[in-house]
Formats: C-alpha cells, structure tokens, sequence
C-alpha cells in the first residue's frame, strides 16, 4: 500500500458534519453566490489576517488578474509595461500578467530561501517597471523588508502572491499585508482549501477594496446582494464570485488554520532535526519567519530515484513543480533566456509528505529511508 500524498477526504473528514448541516440552509434559502456565507468568510478572513478588507474571488488566478485590472484601471499601468515575477513561481503567478496585456519580467530566487532575490530585483527595474508580483513559496515570507525598500524607492506597486502562504508571517506580519494588495488562492489542497475553486484578495486600502469588488461582479458599482441589486455598471469588469457551499467550508477550516499550520510546523522542524543526508539540501528558516510550510521541499542530487525509493517503501512524494514556467512550450518566447537557480530548483526539488494524514510513525520511517539512502 502506498500513502498518498494528499488526502482530502481525511483533511476534510472533521468539518463534514457541520458542512452539510449548514449546506441544508444554502439549498432551503435559495442564494448560492456571494450571499451571508461569503460576506461572513470575508469578515472573518480579514480578522484572522489582519487586513482590513478581504474580497472573495472565484480563484486565486482571478485573484491576480483583479489586482492587475485595478492597477491598470488607476493608472498605475497600461498596456505594454512590465510586471516583475519570480522566475521559479507557479505559472499561475504570471499567467495573469499576459492576460492583462502587461510583460512578466522573470527575476530569479535567492539561492538559499528560493523566494525572490532583492538584489536580482534590482537589475531588471527600468522605467517600465509598474508592478511586482512576489510569491511567497512553499509557505515562507519572501525577503520583505529589502524588496519593499526597492518598490519604494522606484514607486512600484507590490502584489503578494500568498497562495502558498495563508497565515505565515515575518517579523509578526502577516503575508499578505506587506505590499498593496495580497492574493489568496484557496483551491483544495492550499493551506486553506474550499471544496471547489476559490481565492481571496485582501488590501488596506479602501479605494481599491470599492474597485476590486466592483471589478468581480461585472463592475457594478455597490454590489452587495442579490436581492437589492442596482445594475449600475461603472467599470468594464469580470466575473470571478465565489460559492456559498465555498464559504461554508471555509469558514468552518479558518478556525483551525492555525492549529493546522501549527502541525505541519512542527513536523517540518522533525525532518529539519532528523534528515541527515549529505547529498540532500534542506530548506531554511530564515530570521523573525514563521512559515506554514505548504511544501517542505527538499533539493536532492538524484530526485527522481529518491522518489521511486521512496515510493517503493510505501511513501508517495512530490515534484513541485517538474518544468519552470520559462521552459513551458506556453512561454516558448523565453527559451533562450537563463535562469541557472530557478533550472536547478525544478530539476532537483521534491515534496516530502507533511499532510495532517502523515503521522509521526511515518514520518520517522521516511527519515530512516532518507539517511541510509546513498543515491548510486
Ligand atoms: C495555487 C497557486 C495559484 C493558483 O491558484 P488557483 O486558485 O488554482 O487559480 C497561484 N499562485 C500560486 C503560487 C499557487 O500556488
């Protein structure tokens, strides 16, 4: 038998009770889209974040997009200049960018830390530089304090990609309320997962809080419910909502987010005590960082038979992600370009299992099965 990597059913399987009950009033009341579920998840969301408003979003795709439009609305942008993203970001992350006819600029990772290198920042800033998207990885706060001294200084908007990063922190801030706006996917297996297709966006400004809700339904203006809707459309918007039955589960899991995010910690520094490995680089925590580890990745000399090993003893793993965006036929425009670090990342990261259903039995198995693994 092998354990899965993930399993959602098992993540889940506390909430089912309370999940059902709440979805009977769903069906019996009729309102299935942005209703009382969904402003309440807002409402709680922005308390256990600390950001002042949060707007529910259909994913965390159009969490971006969003955030691109309204910078584009406010003319902090327009069609053409460049929006810097992490080269060895999920394509999720730059996607986005093509879509709002802006030009992703990749900057490669930190070596140590894999999240965006301040200095690296720093060379691809030019006078078309707008906007920069940095992603949180694997559940740590990128270098803060050093990219937003650069954003400032240039007058550059941030946007957090926190989707792999729900409730981590540096210096006892959380993701999220660092730059000018923060995306949250929630797709199922995120930190924080809703049973379908979700994502939020959070902001302390209340200016763009009024654009992006507008911007997500259609751009009516003071959109609110459904039942008292005005028709008035005040930008040329989108459709990205999110469910009731979403927020129903969400709302449930948002109180337990740092209990879990807690475990997963915990099991993180029981590999980062136990693996002794020399062939196998650990991740590192860096200064007054707390992260959630949505991945505890490894970067191993021989993965892929790591992997098989590790399969074989009954363990599965996993490779996130095996192709970098600029080595995608999707970004074929980019195949020349370098990007030693972000390669080097993708051909040698695995995923050890750190999920709620990975007890402290298998854990140590895998410890075992890591130290006396010898990759000939
Ligand atoms: C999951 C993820 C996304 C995409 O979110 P969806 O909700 O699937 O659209 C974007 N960026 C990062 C870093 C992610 O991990």
């Amino acid at each position: 038998m092998i354990k899965k990597f993930y399993d959602l059913g098992h993540l889940n399987k506390p909430y089912k009770k309370n999940f059902i009950k709440n979805t009977k009033k769903i069906f019996d009341d009729g309102f299935y889209i942005s209703g009382d579920f969904v402003r309440k998840f807002e409402k709680n969301f922005s308390k256990f974040n600390k950001s002042k408003y949060s707007i529910a979003v259909g994913n965390g795709y159009d969490a971006i997009r969003l955030s691109l439009e309204l910078f584009k609305y406010i003319k902090v942008c327009k069609q053409n200049d460049e929006v810097i993203v992490p080269s060895n970001s999920y394509i999720a992350t730059i996607l986005p960018v093509n879509a709002a006819g802006l030009k992703p600029v990749f900057v490669e990772p930190e070596k140590k830390g894999l999240n965006l290198d301040p200095m690296e920042l720093k060379k691809k800033i030019n006078k078309k530089t707008k906007i920069v998207i940095v992603t949180h990885l694997y559940g740590h706060v990128a270098q803060m304090d050093e990219i937003l001294k650069i954003t400032k200084k240039h007058n550059i908007k941030v946007i957090e990609d926190c989707s792999q990063a729900h409730g981590a922190s540096y210096e006892n801030k959380y993701s999220g309320n660092f730059g000018d706006i923060g995306c949250f996917s929630l797709f199922p297996s995120k930190n924080l997962g809703a049973i379908g297709d979700a994502g939020i966006i959070t902001t302390n400004n209340k200016n763009y809080e009024k654009i992006l809700r507008s911007l997500r339904n259609y751009g009516e203006e003071n959109f609110t419910n459904y039942g008292d809707r005005k028709y008035k459309n005040i930008l040329k918007g989108f459709n990205s909502r999110m469910s009731e039955l979403d927020a129903v589960l969400l709302n449930l899991k948002l109180r337990d987010l740092k209990k879990n995010n807690l475990d997963k910690s915990k099991k993180a520094n029981f590999y980062l005590k136990n693996i002794k490995n020399k062939l196998i680089e650990l991740p590192i925590i860096k200064k007054n960082s707390r992260p959630v580890w949505h991945q505890f990745l490894i970067l191993a000399k021989d993965r892929n038979k790591l992997k098989k090993y590790l399969k074989h003893n009954g363990y599965e793993t996993k490779i996130v992600y095996p192709i970098p965006p600029h080595r995608q036929i999707a970004y074929k425009e980019m195949k020349d370009k370098n990007y030693p670090i972000t390669d080097y990342i993708h051909n040698k990261n695995l995923c050890l299992p750190i999920e709620s259903h990975f007890n402290y039995g298998d854990l140590k198995k895998i410890v075992n099965l890591i130290n006396k693994f010898d990759f000939k």
